[in-house]
């Protein structure tokens, strides 16, 4: 399966991942590549998102993709925009416009809530910069959501088994207010930063209900034949997505 539906049917949003199975890419871009920004073939890559847009049951257009930029910047998308905002989380009230983030290592989050919905973008960066915070506040600011009815879905990235990070991003860790968290280890004289647990203690920091929060788990490098990892493969590879609308 290429995508998998990630909410009960019955809720008033639904979410998907994707991965790299199934699609129309060829190698190193094998095969089910979404992101338009790697030097894959253009048609190829279409073909891949109108596999999307069958999937959800919507015209390609009503899926709004970010230009990704490791920031914590958040854009409330309420129409079809011209061109793919330049952020890396986007919120809508607007039902039927599927809001997607593209990833290899990265970690994809999805907030939902009646009436709102969000996406978020989340490498070492955009975690110390506290993007999901930021995501939530904007959530509340364009709609009456109370915290407790916001769920969150943390998606597959790369884990701290595959992750040593050296001291720009140690010193960035200990900066945050992820300082007293075991987010760092220790493991044969190197340090390893866990992305999906970072960003689930902030969301708990938010104030989302720990039941509310569901990570998915998987690490992006062990299982690269499921998903693009950037480091396993060198920088040379494809984005999986995950995306989030309001029925
Ligand atoms: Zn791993």
């Amino acid at each position: 399966m290429a995508i998998i539906s990630l909410f009960e049917q019955h809720l008033p949003y639904a979410a998907f991942l994707t991965n790299r199975l199934d699609g129309h890419s060829a190698a190193p871009f094998d095969s089910f590549n979404l992101g338009l920004h790697v030097n894959d073939h253009m048609p190829t890559v279409l073909a891949n998102r109108e596999r999307v847009a069958y999937w959800v049951q919507q015209p390609n257009d009503n899926i709004v993709y970010m230009n990704q930029i490791h920031g914590n910047h958040v854009e409330l998308v309420s129409e079809i925009p011209a061109l793919p905002p330049v952020c890396d989380a986007m919120v809508t009230t607007t039902p039927n416009l599927t809001l997607m983030v593209l990833v290899a290592d990265c970690v994809p989050i999805v907030l939902a809530a009646p009436g709102v919905v969000a996406v978020a973008h989340a490498g070492w960066r955009g975690t110390v910069a506290n993007i999901v915070a930021n995501t939530i506040a904007k959530m509340q600011q364009v709609s009456n959501v109370e915290k407790s009815d916001i769920k969150a879905i943390i998606g597959p990235s790369i884990g701290p088994c595959c992750y040593p990070v050296g001291p720009e991003v140690v010193e960035a860790v200990m900066a945050s207010n992820l300082k007293d968290n075991d987010c760092l280890s220790v493991s044969n004289g190197q340090i390893f930063f866990d992305l999906q647990k970072a960003n689930r203690l902030l969301v708990i920091k938010e104030g989302l209900c720990g039941e509310n929060i569901q990570t998915i788990g998987d690490c992006t490098s062990c299982n690269n034949e499921t998903y693009y990892s950037y480091r396993a493969e060198a920088g040379l590879t494809g984005r999986f997505g995950m995306g989030v609308a309001l029925k």
